[in-house]
């Protein structure tokens, strides 16, 4: 490990910094309520967004961070104006640079990773390198760079501890010596995972019903609250293809040994198989606050406000297939894990673009998966050897998907 990256000062009068990147975002409003209940173990050290200055201004006044940095100029020139008018000793910063300069601060050992898409891959990076505990809630980078994140992190001494609430599931159930070590397989017993999926808000709709959703329809999460990205990604079930990349690299188990299966209750957050014929389960409200809690302690427990499970209340648990006809991006995330090489961040940039394109209103819903497939298929780029390759890979697919947008001259939303 770099000795100017070290983690020097873990706790600061017994308490451990935390820096929340996307705290105006739906997990990092979570997580700070989280750590508001546990003022007592942790301190809030910084907050960065993208450009909400209101929420991070009210943030900043009551959790009194070190740092806050907007990734926009002009939102954190808004942003320390008012802070300074409010006699906060907050730094304000600004830019990508800044949100590095965060994640390798060697004061703040834990870093809640929870931007959202490819612009939470460069932090990341920068935690993992400089060796800290990073509660992984950005799936996009450990979908685009699993091979590089789980490499330097193992080289810098860092730990992912996932928040996605499958994977923290997983992470739940499989046998301890397993956790945090993507080398670990199928080591203790391991025989599979099972990923459930709630299925999103059109798992009942016929192919036709799907050709004509609205943007709000797609937003409306049956059992989630989450952003907008992250809601339309579940209704695509994409969201279940990424995880099916991020569990692979997480927890280095092959593609074929992890199964989706639909649970529209959302109350079974994800499973491991054993090979002696166990199944561990963890199950709990769909409420992220338990998966950040569990990364934010682990090995130990804290306090959220979650309300308990009522099994009486819940009465049955229910299981059907995922319909890869209506549901084709979860296959999709499928073939590029097994092309590997650049394949997994090509899908992960053409989805970030046709669902910006349909959450504009400029195509449809079903006009997703069709971008989706079709960079896939069709973008060539050399296999990445470097970060830098992956960032230049990134930009050229998200210009080839907006390439072949314009000239499918899709139908805008109505
Ligand atoms: P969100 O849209 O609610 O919040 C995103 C945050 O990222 C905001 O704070 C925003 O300011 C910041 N951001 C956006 N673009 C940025 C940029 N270019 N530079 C710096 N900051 C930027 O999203 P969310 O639902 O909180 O999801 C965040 C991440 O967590 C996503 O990767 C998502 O897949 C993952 N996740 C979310 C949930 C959930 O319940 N919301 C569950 C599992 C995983
Ligand atoms: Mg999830």
């Amino acid at each position: 490990m770099d000795r100017f990256c070290r983690v020097v000062v873990v706790a600061v009068a017994g308490k451990q910094s935390v820096a929340v990147f996307g705290s105006s975002g739906s997990i990092g409003l979570s997580t700070l309520d989280v750590l508001e209940r546990n003022q007592s173990k942790y301190t809030v050290a910084a907050l960065t967004a993208n450009s909400s200055v209101e929420v991070v201004f009210q943030q900043c006044l009551k959790f009194k961070p070190m740092v806050a940095a907007m990734a926009e100029p002009a939102a954190a020139a808004e942003l320390s104006l008012r802070l300074k008018a409010a006699s906060s000793e907050t730094e304000v910063l600004h830019g990508p640079d800044a949100l590095t300069q965060i994640a390798a601060d060697p004061n703040i050992p834990i870093i809640m990773a929870a931007i959202v898409g490819f612009a939470g891959l460069p932090p990341t990076l920068a935690a993992a390198r400089c060796g800290k505990r990073i509660l992984l809630a950005n799936k996009e980078s450990m979908v685009v760079a699993g091979e590089f994140l789980t490499r330097v992190a193992a080289q810098g001494g860092a730990s992912f501890v996932p928040v996605d609430s499958e994977h923290n599931a997983i992470f739940q159930c499989l046998p301890e010596t397993n956790r945090c070590k993507p080398d670990a397989g199928l080591q203790g017993g391991v025989q599979s995972l099972v990923l459930t999926a709630s299925g999103g808000p059109f798992r009942q709709f016929s192919l036709e019903q799907m050709q004509s959703v609205t943007i709000d329809a797609a937003l409306n999460h049956p059992n989630w609250d989450m952003g907008p990205k992250i809601s339309v990604d579940s209704a695509t079930m994409m969201n279940k293809g990424l995880e099916v990349i991020e569990a692979s690299y997480l927890f280095g188990i092959d593609e074929s040994l992890i199964e989706v299966v639909v649970h529209p209750e959302s109350f079974i957050h994800s499973m491991v198989r054993y090979i002696d014929g166990s199944v561990l389960a963890q199950l709990g409200q769909a409420d992220m606050r338990t998966p950040i809690a569990n990364a934010l302690a682990w090995p130990d427990r804290v306090e959220t406000s979650v309300e308990p499970l009522d099994f009486v209340r819940i009465g049955s648990l229910n299981f059907e297939a995922p319909d890869h006809e209506r549901f084709p991006c979860l296959l999709l995330a499928r073939q590029a894990l097994r092309k590997g090489g650049g394949a997994p961040g090509i899908l992960n940039a053409a989805n970030e673009v046709a669902v910006q394109e349909f959450l504009d209103g400029k195509i449809q819903f079903s006009d997703i998966a069709s971008v989706n497939s079709h960079v896939l298929q069709s973008f060539e780029f050399a296999v990445p050897q470097s970060v830098d390759d992956l960032i230049s890979m990134d930009q050229s697919a998200r210009q080839y998907a907006l390439d072949y947008i314009e000239q499918q001259g899709y139908q805008p939303v109505e």
